[in-house]
């Protein structure tokens, strides 16, 4: 059975889940019969696949999410006394990728309703991170649970200081953001941004396994990109630094050379996992819509709970959820989530915390010491994402719905 079959009435509801089937298993099985297993002619398909719904000039796949955003940091050049602003909710990954660079993070809290970095949060940031003397040189927005930030405003503030902007766009594949025109645009299109990064991990909007994505308008950045993603290996002759040794007799360029002017790293995405991502990407649209009726089903039935239970903040634009979160009153239910987690997952229903605050774990911690960021403790304190994923009934949410009303009845 594939994996876009529906949940059985009654079994568990994880959060999130892919749906593969039978096309993509095909799809994935040509490729094994074929020539190519690693980076080969289905990976350009998929970049230029991706490229095109998106409406950027290159797409260069890589590995994961992860790598997409420590090649973007390294196509920026961060280094040791660079920062990087990165709201503090979000995935590890977001921070880290400065951090491989040796660039330091300086966290952003967020808005407590939508979970996002706005403008004065971002603006905060880049103050204490002057204050402490690091250079900041790019701001990480993340578009959580699949919701825009506002990009507009945030490259007003870039523009202003010469900052980079690379979206983490891990949780918005498939999304469309408002610009402050009214216009739709695609989220990856980087019209306001230098670079987006995305991830293929089985529970974000389509899967390729493992496997990532960073999208650009700009030439240097995409042929950084493609240089660091595989060993900072080049092989276009008109680049080669060492022309005694690049070049024949004849002029020609030596057919076996190649040159390293700066390592990089492997982080290439293979055929094998570029044809499930591709088959994936045709579904899109179709996961999309789904996600979206779910997420207006889950608002109407939610509605009675509030204010105890309420639907996190909305930022606008046309988002493809990722994640559907809840704001819970703990106090106001007389539990702590853990009780709740825990009474959900006994009637079947799976959730998740998306996230604890980055700047709250150990390593940071004894880094930048404790930092006050009253938005993302907001968030975190109240947060929990519910059940969805396209394979998921009607019936399915109206049973996550009516669990949730267990914890708010006597
Ligand atoms: C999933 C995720 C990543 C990392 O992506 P991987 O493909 O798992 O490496 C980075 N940032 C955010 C916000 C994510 O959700």
């Amino acid at each position: 059975m594939a994996a876009d079959a529906p949940p059985r009435p009654g079994a568990f509801l994880p959060y999130g889940r892919q749906a593969v089937d039978e096309e993509d298993i095909a799809a994935v099985a040509a490729v094994l019969r074929g020539a190519w297993l690693t980076q080969g002619p289905t990976v350009t398909r998929f970049e230029q696949a991706f490229a095109q719904v998106v409406g950027a000039r290159h797409a260069v796949a890589c590995a994961n999410g992860t790598a997409a955003l420590h090649l973007a940091c390294l196509a920026l050049d961060l280094k040791p006394g660079d920062a990087l602003v990165v709201p503090s909710v979000t995935f590890l990954a977001t921070a880290n990728a400065a951090r491989y660079c040796g660039a330091e993070v300086a966290f952003a809290d967020v808005d407590p309703e939508t979970g996002l970095m706005g403008r004065a949060q971002a603006e905060a940031a880049i103050a204490r991170a002057d204050a402490a003397g690091w250079r900041v040189r790019a701001l990480a927005p993340v578009h959580l649970a699949g919701q825009a930030v506002d990009l507009d405003a945030l490259a007003d503030l870039a523009g202003a200081r010469d900052l980079a902007i690379i979206e983490d766009a891990c949780h918005a594949v498939g999304s469309r953001k408002a610009t402050h025109a009214g216009d739709l645009i695609p989220i990856g299109a980087c019209d306001r941004s230098a670079m987006a990064c995305f991830s293929f991990h089985p529970v974000k909007t389509i899967a390729a396994g493992e496997g990532g994505m960073v999208t650009t308008n700009d030439d240097a950045l995409a042929g950084a990109l493609r240089r660091f993603v595989s060993h900072g290996m080049v092989r276009d002759a008109a680049a080669f630094q060492d022309r005694n040794a690049a070049f024949a007799a004849d002029g020609g360029a030596n057919p076996w050379y190649y040159e390293m002017p700066q390592p990089g790293f492997n982080y290439r995405l293979t055929d094998i996992q570029a044809a499930l991502g591709l088959s994936q990407l045709g579904k899109l649209d179709r996961f999309a819509h789904r996600r979206a009726e779910m997420v207006a089903r889950y608002d109407e039935r939610l509605a009675p709970l509030a204010p105890a239970i309420r639907p996190a903040g909305r930022s606008g634009g046309r988002p493809a959820w990722h994640l559907y979160v809840v704001l819970i009153d703990f106090a106001a239910l007389g539990m702590d989530r853990a009780a709740a987690m825990a009474c959900l997952r006994e009637q079947g229903v799976g959730s998740q915390v998306h996230y604890i605050p980055v700047h709250r774990q150990p390593y940071y911690r004894a880094r930048y010491g404790d930092l006050d960021l009253p938005g993302a403790e907001g968030w975190y304190g109240a947060c929990l994402s519910l059940p969805l994923f396209p394979a998921m009934s009607d019936g399915d949410v109206d049973r996550v719905v009516a669990a949730l009303e267990r914890l708010t009845g006597p």
